[in-house]
C-alpha cells in the first residue's frame, strides 16, 4: 500500500479506502494508485477482520480515468493486451472476493474510474449536481479496456451501452440510476456512507449479476433477434458513416457483440484484444497527442505570457448585437459576467438579448437550467444604444459589420467612455488587427478575439496579436476566453489569421476540382472520406459564395494597394461564375446545391458549366489534394510566424474548422505522413496541379534535418 490510498478500518469491520493521490488535483489510474488498489484487494481477500469495503475519493472527483502517459507509452499490441488484462484482473478480484464492495461516487467517474466502480457490487452516487459517469475512451481513439465493454452492456443493455460508449457520453446521477448503471443516490457523503454501511451489513457475501448462472442481459443479448439484427448492421453503418477513419467505434461494437456470446472471463480477454488494436493505432496516438496533451497545455496557459497574474472580466461591453454579438453576450452572461449589449437601435439590441432568452428557454425545457437561473442570467444582459452604459467595462468586444469605417467609428465612441485600463477587442473575421488598431487611441490594448458561429456551441476562440498589442493585453484576452469556458489559441496578425486562411484552402480546392471537371459528387464524398465534417461544395454554400468572392476581391485590392502580387486561385473563377448566376449559396436557396423544403440536391446545371473529364481521378488523389492544401498552408503559417506553437496549430484546426480529428490536427498530419514523404508528395502535386502545393520552405528544411513538429518548435524525429 502507498499514500495514494488511505484506509480507515472501522469497529464494524468495514474498511473505508479513500483514493487521494498526493499533490494531484484529480485521481487518475496511474502506477501509484493501481498498485495501492492491488494491495487493497489482497487485504480484502486475506484479512478476515475486514467484512466489507467502501471505495471513495478524497478529491472533488471520484476518478477521472486512465493515466494517459501510460497508455501513450504502449508500444506493441502485446504490451497493450497485457496492460488491459492486468487492470481487468484486479477489478475481477474485487468482484470475486466474497465480501461486499461499495463504490461511493462523487463528481467525475470516467473511463478506468467507472470501470472500477462497475466492478464493485453496489454503486452509490452523491447527487449534488456534479456527478458525471461515462466511458469517453472513443474520443481519444480508444476502447474501454478495463472491462467497460463487458460490464456496461450487462448493466444497462447493449443498445444503451453502445450509444454511450460510441459517443463517449457522460451521464448525470438521475440517468445513471434509472438506466441501472448505479444502484442508489445519496444526498451527501455522510448519507452515502450510511447507505453503504447498511448495504454491506445486509449483503455479507454478494456476487455480481454476471457471475450468477442464470444471468440475462437487460434487453437481450447477442443471440436475441432484435439485438443480433442491430449489431449485425451497426458496425458496418458506423464504419460507413466514419469512412473507416475511427476503428475504435467498430472495435467497441465487436467487443460488445462477441463478448455477449462468451462467458465473462473469456469476454474480458476478447475486449483486451480489441483494446490492443486501438491502443497502437495511429488514430489513437494522433488524438492522444493533440486532444489530450496539447489541449491540456493550451488550457493551462501554454500560449499565455507568464505575467501579469490571472485576471477576470467583471463587466463586458459588446458593440453590435447581431449574430455574433448576441452569441458572445450569452456565453459571457453564462459565465457570470455583467454584459452591456449595444447596437445602433434599441430594437436590434433587444433582438440580440432575445437570442439568450431563446437558448435559456430551451435549456429550462430540457431540464438543463431552472427558471430562476434563466431570470438571473437575463438580468445580467443590458441591451442599449447608449455608449454611456459602457462605463466601468474592463473589456469591449466589437462585433459590428465587417466594415473598416463602421468599426473605426464604434472604436472611437467606446474609447471615449471606457477607462484607461480597459481592453478593446475586435471579432473581425478577415480584417488585419493591426490595421483596425489604427483607429484606437491605445493600440497596445487592442486585440483580436475571433469567435466562431454558433458561439454557444463552438469551443474555440482565436486570439490575434496585433503589431502593437502588449503582453498584458494578450494575457487578459486569454484569461477572458478561459473564463467563458472556451479554448484559446494565439496567433500573430495576418490576412485571414490562421483558421480562416486554412479553411479557405480546403473549400477552394474543392472548387478547383470542380472547374477541372471532377464529378461534384466525388468531390463531396472525398471531403467526407478525408474526415472533414462537411464536404467542400456544401460548406461553401453554407458560408455563401458571395462572401467567398468578397473576401477574394478585398484581398486582391489590399495586395494591389501594398504593391504585392496577387495569385488567383483556380477556384475563384467558379465563385464568380455561380455568383453571376445568382447562385450565391444556401441563404439564397441555390448555390452548388438546390435547397427545397429542408432537402438539398446537387444542382444539375453544374454538369453543363463544368463538363466531366473523361478519365476521373482516383478518390485517394482527391483526398490528398484536399488535405495537402490545408496542411501545406498551415506549414506556411508556421514558417511566416503566424503560428506560435504546434498546439495552437493542431487544436485550432480541429476545433476551428473541423480538420479531420483522427489525424491530430493540420501539423500532426504532416508528422504522421512523415516529413520527407510529405515533401515528396507535395512536390508531385505541385508539378501536376500548381504552385500552391509546393511544400513550404520550412518543410524542406525540417525534412533535410530529420525534424518534425513538436511542442516548443521543430524537433528531431
Ligand atoms: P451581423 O450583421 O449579424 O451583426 C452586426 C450587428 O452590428 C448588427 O446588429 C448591426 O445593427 C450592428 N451594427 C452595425 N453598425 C453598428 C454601429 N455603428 N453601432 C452599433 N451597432 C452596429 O454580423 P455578424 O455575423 O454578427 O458579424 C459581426 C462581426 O463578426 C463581423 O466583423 C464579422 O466579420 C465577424 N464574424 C462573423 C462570423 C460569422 O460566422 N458570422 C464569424 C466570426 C466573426
Amino acid at each position: 500500500m502507498n499514500d495514494a490510498l488511505t484506509l480507515d478500518h472501522g469497529a464494524d469491520g468495514v474498511l473505508i479506502a479513500t483514493m487521494d493521490l498526493p499533490g494531484a488535483s484529480m485521481n487518475v489510474l496511474n502506477e501509484a494508485l493501481s498498485s495501492a488498489l492491488i494491495g487493497l484487494v489482497e487485504r480484502l481477500e486475506l484479512d478476515a477482520s475486514v467484512r466489507g469495503l467502501i471505495l471513495r475519493s478524497g478529491k472533488k472527483d471520484f476518478l477521472a480515468g486512465a493515466d494517459i502517459d501510460r497508455l501513450r507509452a504502449l508500444r506493441s499490441a502485446q504490451e497493450a493486451f497485457e496492460a488491459s488484462m492486468a487492470l481487468k484482473h484486479f477489478i475481477r478480484r474485487f468482484e470475486r472476493c466474497g465480501k461486499p464492495v461499495v463504490a461511493l461516487i462523487n463528481g467525475l467517474c470516467l473511463g478506468g474510474g467507472l470501470e472500477i466502480a462497475m466492478g464493485c457490487h453496489w454503486r452509490i452516487v452523491i447527487d449534488d449536481g456534479r456527478a458525471r459517469l461515462g466511458l469517453p475512451e472513443v474520443k481519444l481513439g480508444l476502447l474501454p479496456g478495463g472491462g467497460g465493454t463487458q460490464r456496461l452492456p450487462r448493466l444497462v443493455g447493449m443498445q444503451q451501452a453502445l450509444q454511450w460508449m460510441g459517443e463517449g457520453s457522460q451521464v448525470r446521477a438521475a440517468q445513471a440510476l434509472s438506466s441501472g448503471l448505479v444502484n442508489a443516490l445519496a444526498r451527501d457523503a455522510d448519507d452515502g456512507l450510511a447507505q453503504a454501511r447498511a448495504w454491506i451489513a445486509a449483503n455479507p457475501a454478494p456476487k455480481q449479476p454476471w457471475d450468477a448462472p442464470k444471468f440475462r442481459y437487460p434487453g437481450g443479448d447477442s443471440r436475441s433477434p432484435a439485438v443480433a439484427q442491430m449489431l449485425a448492421i451497426a458496425p458496418s453503418m458506423a464504419s460507413a458513416k466514419s469512412y473507416g477513419n475511427y476503428p475504435a467505434l467498430t472495435h467497441i461494437m465487436s467487443s460488445v457483440f462477441e463478448g455477449g456470446l462468451s462467458d465473462f472471463d473469456r469476454a474480458l480477454e476478447i475486449e483486451a484484444r480489441y483494446f490492443a488494436a486501438c491502443a497502437i493505432s495511429p488514430a489513437s496516438k494522433n488524438m492522444m497527442g493533440t486532444l489530450w496533451y496539447q489541449l491540456n497545455a493550451l488550457k493551462k496557459g501554454a500560449s499565455r505570457p507568464a505575467a501579469p497574474a490571472r485576471s477576470r472580466v467583471k463587466k463586458l461591453g459588446i458593440l453590435g448585437a447581431g449574430m455574433m454579438g448576441a452569441g458572445i453576450a450569452y456565453v459571457a452572461a453564462k459565465a457570470g459576467i455583467e454584459v452591456v449589449l449595444l447596437d445602433s437601435s434599441q430594437a436590434a439590441a433587444d433582438k440580440g438579448k432575445q437570442v439568450s432568452q431563446a437558448l435559456l428557454d430551451k435549456a429550462v425545457k430540457q431540464g438543463r437550467s431552472t427558471p430562476e437561473q434563466r431570470e438571473a442570467l437575463l438580468a445580467s444582459i443590458e441591451p442599449t444604444t447608449q455608449y454611456e452604459a459602457l462605463r466601468g467595462c474592463d473589456l469591449i468586444i466589437e462585433a459590428v459589420f465587417e466594415d473598416r469605417a463602421v468599426k473605426a467609428e464604434v472604436t472611437r465612441q467606446a474609447e471615449a467612455i471606457i477607462g484607461s485600463e480597459a481592453v478593446f477587442a475586435s471579432n473581425t473575421s478577415t480584417l488585419p488587427i493591426s490595421s483596425l488598431a489604427r483607429a484606437s487611441q491605445r493600440p497596445a490594448q487592442f486585440i483580436g478575439l475571433h469567435f466562431f458561429s454558433p458561439v454557444d456551441k463552438m469551443p474555440l476562440v482565436e486570439i490575434i496579436i496585433g503589431q502593437e498589442t502588449s503582453d498584458e493585453t494578450l494575457a487578459r484576452g486569454f484569461d477572458f476566453v478561459l473564463q467563458i469556458g472556451k479554448t484559446p489559441i494565439v496567433v500573430n496578425d495576418s490576412r485571414g489569421f490562421y483558421t480562416s486562411r486554412i479553411f479557405a484552402t480546403y473549400v477552394m480546392e474543392g472548387l478547383a476540382l470542380l472547374a477541372e471537371g471532377v464529378h461534384p459528387r466525388s468531390i463531396e464524398v472525398a471531403g467526407l472520406q478525408a474526415g472533414m465534417p462537411m464536404p467542400p461544395l456544401a460548406l461553401q454554400d453554407e458560408v455563401s459564395l458571395s462572401l467567398g468572392l468578397h473576401v477574394a476581391e478585398q484581398t486582391r485590392q489590399d495586395l494591389a494597394a501594398e504593391g504585392k502580387p496577387y495569385v488567383e486561385h483556380p477556384g475563384e473563377a467558379v465563385l464568380r461564375q455561380l455568383c453571376a448566376l445568382g447562385r450565391i449559396g444556401k441563404k439564397a436557396g441555390q448555390g452548388f446545391y438546390d435547397y427545397r423544403e429542408g432537402d438539398k440536391q446537387l444542382w444539375p446545371g453544374l454538369a453543363q458549366l463544368y463538363p466531366l473529364q473523361a478519365q476521373q481521378p482516383e478518390q485517394a488523389e482527391l483526398i490528398d489534394r484536399l488535405m495537402f492544401a490545408q496542411a501545406n498552408e498551415a506549414a506556411r503559417c508556421w514558417q511566416e510566424g503566424v503560428l506560435r506553437s504546434v498546439a495552437d496549430a493542431n487544436i485550432g484546426s480541429i476545433f476551428g474548422w473541423g480538420f479531420a480529428p483522427f489525424h491530430g490536427g493540420a501539423l500532426q498530419f504532416i508528422n504522421a505522413y512523415g516529413l520527407p514523404e510529405f515533401v515528396a508528395r507535395a512536390q508531385a502535386l505541385a508539378a501536376q496541379h500548381g504552385e500552391r502545393f509546393a511544400p513550404a520552405q520550412c518543410l524542406l528544411d525540417m525534412a533535410a534535418k530529420g525534424e518534425r513538429f513538436e511542442e516548443g518548435g521543430p524537433a528531431s524525429a
